[in-house]
């Protein structure tokens, strides 16, 4: 059986080691030339150390820093349990080094292209934020600095003596303007940067990207919604791909789209939760929190209900 890669991202990579390592006949197409850097270098440790395990690859390597709190709003501090940033970009030049992009007929096709999707068909109500993003050299203590509002947020994560500093909303102006915020809370002065770019991310669960499949085409990661209500789509476009591995590799590509539904219940939690808080629906928002909380205290930050409740609370 043939397979044909399309996008060699976070997904797109890992699934490729994860087939050809095990025998399988595979080819993976990437449009770029080099590995897309943008800015996200946040990672849920424990479970990507685990899958990269899985084809040799030792995570600690990449990490450039394991901050100890996460301040938001420059006013609720809590406690970093799982997040560390990686180098990213460096993982994926290390795995690009082995490959040699090419495209051809297969039995089964993979649609990794993240935000793109490229390859199924496209998503009715598709739903895609705005990214802007840095990298600055900075005199701070490492911690991860968040600026949010209902619709978005702005970032500063360490790199190891640079930062990069960024944001997600719903246009690149409120993102802009979310980061010149975030600047003035932290005291984080425009001094120029090293890099710049924009992005885009899917904000949508899996229900709601379907086709999951489509004919013999399969997607994977962030093309089928495999990122978290607070952007979170590292870890989880890794899983997605394993599923995939795993239901091909045991014959029984039939279940994917089930088990892919089953795995991220906790992404639709928190998109429901997202949308409830953005449309100003309070009721389903503090119902829907428990579980968000305990979701998000297992593989990112300490938090409790009454930290996320004053965080609502300062949301403008
Ligand atoms: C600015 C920003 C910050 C983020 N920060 C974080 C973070 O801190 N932590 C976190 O967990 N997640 C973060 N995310 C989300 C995370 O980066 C993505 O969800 C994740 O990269 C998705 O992985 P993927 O492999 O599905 O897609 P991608 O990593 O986007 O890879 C898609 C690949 O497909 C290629 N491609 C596109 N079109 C085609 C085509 N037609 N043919 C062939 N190839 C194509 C692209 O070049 C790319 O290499 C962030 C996203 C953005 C935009």
């Amino acid at each position: 059986m043939q397979i044909q890669i399309y996008g060699a991202g976070i997904a797109g990579s890992y699934l490729h080691e994860l087939l050809s390592q095990n025998g399988f006949d595979v080819r993976i197409y990437d449009l770029r030339s080099k590995p897309d850097c943008r800015c996200a270098w946040g990672i849920a440790y424990s479970e990507a150390k685990e899958l990269y395990d899985r084809i040799g690859i030792n995570l600690d390597d990449y990490i450039l820093s394991k901050p100890k709190e996460v301040v938001i709003n420059g006013k609720i501090v809590l406690k970093n349990k799982n997040v560390y940033i990686f180098d990213r970009k460096k993982l994926l030049e290390d795995l690009w080094r082995n490959f040699k992009f090419e495209k051809s007929e297969a039995d089964v096709v993979v649609d990794a292209t993240g935000c793109s999707r490229a390859v199924l068909p496209k998503i009715e109500n598709d739903v895609v934020y705005c990214t802007v993003q840095s990298i600055e050299r900075h005199d701070l203590d490492e911690n991860i600095y968040i600026h949010m509002r209902k619709t978005g947020y702005a970032w500063a994560f360490p790199l190891g003596g640079r930062w990069h500093i960024g944001a997600g909303d719903q246009s690149y102006e409120r993102a802009f303007e979310l980061v010149r915020k975030l600047r003035k809370v932290y005291g984080i002065e425009d001094r120029g940067n090293e890099c710049y770019c924009k992005a885009k991310i899917r904000m949508l669960p899996p229900s709601k990207c379907k086709p999951i499949v489509h004919g013999n085409i399969y997607g994977v990661g962030e093309a089928i919604g495999c990122v978290s209500g607070g952007g979170e789509g590292n870890a989880p476009s890794l899983k997605c791909a394993l599923i995939f591995y795993e239901c091909l590799a045991n014959n029984a590509l039939e279940e994917y789209e089930k088990r892919v539904l089953e795995e991220f219940w906790w992404i639709e939690e928190e998109h429901k939760f997202v949308t409830a808080v953005q449309s100003g629906k309070k009721f389903t928002a503090l119902r829907l929190l428990p579980k968000v909380v305990s979701i998000e205290s297992k593989r990112s930050v300490s938090q409790s209900i009454r930290d996320i409740k004053n965080l609502l609370n300062l949301l403008r």
